[in-house]
């Protein structure tokens, strides 16, 4: 099967995006500290990116969440295969994601993190993409909105392909 990849964004317009991400948390959360919490596994790349454009204190953690589905989209049955490991009481926290589609990802963690009495959560995406949203969950911020269709590179992958690729990519088969 011959597989088209369209481009998206380009590594330069990502690099731009994520500054402005980067400019708004700095405002927003004004020097306190914060816990960044990425989700893997497809957050790892925005993350690095993003955390080296802060200018406030950061402490990193990572959760890993399976979800069981098709190979591109989620069935909303979640599971947490590597739990959180710093204590985020009291804390603010920022969780980072790849991108969020139908949003149950999100809700669920959400739901979840609630347990550990965080100071504030809020939710960081990269790609929101809006077609299949079925739970309203805030996303506080957004690198850049897609309607439809589904992407690769730059952390997102097709079964572990693509990941790597430094520029976002629509899949076309
Ligand atoms: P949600 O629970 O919001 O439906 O799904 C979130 C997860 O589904 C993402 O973390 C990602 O792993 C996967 N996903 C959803 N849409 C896409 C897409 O367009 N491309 C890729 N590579 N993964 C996607």
């Amino acid at each position: 099967m011959s597989v088209e990849l369209v481009p998206v964004l380009s590594r330069a317009e990502i690099e731009q995006k994520v500054k402005r991400l980067a400019e708004r948390v700095c405002r927003d959360y004004d020097k306190e500290e914060l816990v960044v919490l990425g989700i893997l596994k497809g957050s790892f790349i925005f993350l690095a990116d993003l955390v080296r454009e802060l200018t406030i204190p950061v402490q990193i953690d990572f959760i890993r969440l399976a979800s069981y589905g098709s190979e591109t989209s989620s069935s909303g049955q979640i599971q947490i295969t590597k739990g959180i490991e710093l204590d985020i009481g009291d804390r603010h926290v920022l969780v980072v994601e790849d991108i969020v589609d139908s949003g149950l990802t999100i809700a669920y963690l959400l739901d979840y993190l609630k347990q550990f009495h965080p100071k504030s959560i809020k939710v960081c995406t990269f790609i929101d993409k809006t077609e299949h949203r079925e739970v309203q969950i805030p996303v506080d911020y957004a690198g850049h909105v897609v309607e439809f269709g589904f992407v690769v590179g730059y952390g997102l992958d097709f079964d572990e392909k693509y990941r790597t690729l430094p520029a976002i990519y629509h899949l076309k088969q």
